[in-house]
This record gives C-alpha cells, sequence and structure tokens, in this order.
C-alpha cells in the first residue's frame, strides 16, 4: 500500500486476529483486502452487496420453509412405512428425554439460521429502502457472533452418514425436504459470505475520521488504540478510562484491549471438555433395540461396525469428525494457550494458521449428534426396532459446545503480542 494511499483514505482497521493497524484503500467488486501480516480478511467487496444478500437471503429462507413443510426422509422396514420431516428430528429426542440435545440441535441446524437470514434480509431491505432502523445496530452487532453456530452444512452431511447407516435396515426413500434442505445450506453459506460487515457499517454509521496519531503498521494496542471487533473502527482511547469501560464510538460495543481473562476462561473451558470427553466416549452413543433385544453402541463401536459392515468411507468420517476433531482441537489451544504466556518455539504466523484451523474444524464434530438425531427420529417402532440416544450424546454435544466456546474465548492478538510491535511495510 503506497504513502499516498494511506493519506487519501485513511479508512484504519485493525486486524481482529493480530492487531496490525492498515489502512484499507477502495474497494472494487470482487476485490478483497487482508493483513500484510497475517492474512487476515479484513474486508471483501461484492458486486450489489444489498441486492446481492437480500436475494440469497429470501431464496435460504424458502428453502428452508420448503424443507420443514415436506417430508424428509421416507423408509420401509419389513412393509412397515415410517416417514419423518425436519423438526422431527429434534421433537423425537424431547420424547426422548434428551432436552438439551434437541435444543441444541433445533437451534444449529433451524433457529438460528432462520434468525439469521430474517435479520439478514429486514437490515438489507432498510439499507436499499435508506429507512434507519434502531434494530439494524442490533443485528449487525449480532451477526458475526451467529456464524459458528449455524451448522446446515454439518447437518446436511450428517443426513448422508445415515442414509449409509439407514441402508443396512430397510428401503430408504429421500424427500422433497431434503434436496430443499441441500439448496438451503448452500444458500446459507452464500448468504454468509456475501454479507459485507465492513460496508454495512459504512451504510449504517458511516465512516468517522480517524485519529490522526494512529499509525498503520504498528499494534493498535501499542499506540493506545482498539479495534472494534464488531464494526472494525480504530478507536483512540482517552487517557483515563470511562467508568463503563471503552465503547466504540461508531456501534456502541464494549471495547477490550484483549479479551478480558482469555487464556484463564480457555483453560477452564478445555479442561471441562476434556472431563466431559471421557463419559462422552465410556457411555453408549445410541441405543437400539430390535425384538426385544437391546443393542448399545458407543463412538468407537459404533465407529468399528461401520468398518466391519464394509462402510468404510462413513467409518473414517465418523473417526475424523467424533474422534480426531476434539482431540486436535483440544491440543491446539492447550498448545496456543501456554504459547501465549511462554516462549515456544513457533512464529506468531504459525501460531495464528493453527487458531485457524481449531475455527475451521470445530462445528464438524456435531456430525454424530445429528447422526443421532435423525436415526432416533426415524426408527421409532416399537418392539420391532427402535433407537434411543445414549447417555454419551449429550455429553458429546457438550465437549463440542464447549470446545467451540474455548475457541472464542481465545484472543489470538495475544500471540502477536510477544513478536514485537512494528511490522516492515513499503
Ligand atoms: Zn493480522
Ligand atoms: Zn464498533
Amino acid at each position: 500500500m503506497t504513502t499516498e494511499n494511506k493519506t487519501k483514505w485513511r479508512r484504519l482497521r485493525a486486524c481482529s486476529a493480530c492487531d496490525l493497524v492498515s489502512a484499507i484503500p477502495v474497494l472494487r467488486p470482487g476485490e478483497h483486502a487482508c493483513c500484510p501480516r497475517c492474512g487476515h480478511v479484513l474486508a471483501r467487496r461484492h458486486l450489489h452487496p444489498v441486492q446481492r444478500s437480500l436475494a440469497l437471503a429470501i431464496s435460504a429462507l424458502l428453502s428452508l420453509l420448503i424443507a420443514i413443510a415436506f417430508p424428509f426422509i421416507s423408509m420401509d422396514t419389513n412393509g412397515l412405512d415410517t416417514q419423518i420431516e425436519l423438526p422431527q428430528t429434534a421433537m423425537t429426542l424431547v420424547d426422548v428425554h434428551q432436552p438439551i440435545v434437541a435444543f441444541i440441535v433445533s437451534c444449529t441446524a433451524i433457529v438460528l439460521p432462520a434468525l439469521y437470514l430474517t435479520g439478514v434480509i429486514l437490515m438489507q431491505a432498510n439499507v436499499l429502502r435508506r429507512v434507519p432502523r434502531a434494530y439494524s445496530d442490533v443485528i449487525a452487532r449480532l451477526f458475526s457472533r451467529l456464524h459458528p453456530w449455524m451448522m446446515a452444512d454439518v447437518f446436511m452431511i450428517a443426513a448422508l452418514v445415515s442414509l449409509v447407516k439407514l441402508t443396512e435396515i430397510g428401503e430408504v426413500q429421500l424427500g422433497v425436504s431434503f434436496w430443499a434442505y441441500c439448496v438451503f445450506a448452500l444458500l446459507l453459506l452464500m448468504t454468509t459470505r456475501s454479507v459485507d460487515i465492513d460496508w454495512l457499517w459504512y451504510r449504517l454509521a458511516g465512516e468517522p475520521p480517524p485519529d490522526l496519531r494512529i499509525r498503520c503498521g504498528i499494534s493498535a494496542a501499542a499506540q493506545h488504540a482498539i479495534g472494534c471487533t464488531t464494526c472494525g473502527l480504530v478507536n483512540a482511547l482517552p487517557a483515563t478510562t470511562p467508568p463503563n469501560g471503552h465503547i466504540c464510538s461508531r456501534c456502541g460495543s464494549h471495547l477490550h484491549m484483549r479479551k478480558p481473562n482469555s487464556v484463564e476462561f480457555t483453560w477452564a473451558l478445555l479442561l471441562t471438555a476434556v472431563i466431559l470427553y471421557i463419559p462422552a466416549n465410556a457411555y453408549p452413543m445410541m441405543i437400539t433395540t430390535s425384538l426385544g433385544q437391546t443393542h448399545a453402541s458407543t463412538i468407537i463401536g459404533g465407529m468399528i461396525e461401520l468398518w466391519q459392515h464394509g462402510s468404510e468411507p462413513i467409518a473414517v468420517v465418523i473417526f475424523v469428525a467424533s474422534v480426531l476433531v476434539p482431540i486436535i482441537k483440544v491440543l491446539i489451544l492447550v498448545l496456543l494457550s501456554w504459547l501465549s504466556q511462554h516462549p515456544g518455539p513457533l512464529n506468531a504466523q504459525q501460531k495464528t494458521r493453527l487458531y485457524r484451523l481449531t475455527e475451521l474444524i470445530g462445528r464438524w464434530s456435531m456430525v454424530d449428534v445429528f447422526v443421532v438425531a435423525i436415526m432416533v427420529a426415524l426408527i421409532q417402532s416399537g418392539n420391532l426396532m427402535s433407537v434411543f440416544p445414549g447417555p454419551a450424546a449429550l455429553a458429546f454435544c457438550a465437549v463440542v459446545i464447549i470446545t467451540m466456546l474455548a475457541a472464542m474465548t481465545f484472543d489470538p492478538r495475544l500471540l502477536w503480542d510477544t513478536q514485537g510491535n512494528t511490522h516492515d511495510r513499503t
């Protein structure tokens, strides 16, 4: 970035991953600006951003409505025909006394994506009509916090895994809802990518002139400034801290130099996850009763059975999602929490890459929980054959949620604090 550009636009942003302050130039549609130090995307532009995300969000919401209204999967077992609709995957879990798992399944697969899409539609419609609404700010603040909890793509993979398992029991037919949900998962992904938070806040609240004392190529903390993690604005801090703490001058979010007690919270959550991982593996994940006989399978046991029955690819998917991902995630976060306070062999760039990996893979562990939800909903034929969730379902669900929270409470900017504040810029 040239010196001329820096002085001309002065749209300063502090990277949420490494805290380096950069000046973002005017971006053309299709372009994005990355942090020159860690590569984190600071802003991206789309052609007709409002119309684009509005159209995608409406299409996604319509697909979800179709997915809810029609049959999801039907199965014929020895002449007994059963079919389920999408909401039954959560409702049946309530009937079999797993209300917490039911709540998490319904929220991550249906409710939160529906709320997010409604929020996008309301806010973009207001931006398009140039009608300022107080609730637009609230919705925009929630956007980035909702992203990791929307798991339509993970649910889709779980549905495919369930199909393979179900074909061993009976004849399976996919309903209209299944295909509608596939389309919904894809459109939801496209909608989240189309929403440009940086541009949105500019439309909602403008761009206040930056403090001329703030310089690029240095971390915000070193200049007694904080980059807002909600709207991106760099706020120069007053000499004294106000009684209620620092507040972003544009979006009103609370500002913290670093997330308060980040490492302590991360350690506590990791320890909880490790403890819960023991019952998650020791107890059965799924209990099957068939003609008076009961068979309970743990995560590892279920995986071995899949392998023995010739479903090697599905066994590998379950192994990666339920065993490998949680262990790798916990190990990486333990390592990063340690390295944020002690010197170690990795440089900050490598540590940031590891942190991004934990953010990327964590939610995929929910596959097995969704598989249990689908199997339980579809196979409830009384004495002939019924499937119930085991005690491990709740424990494993908690492991996934808690490790995700651990990744969120960890502040990646801590990884750069020991690397020095300056950065060579051209
Ligand atoms: Zn960065
Ligand atoms: Zn802000």
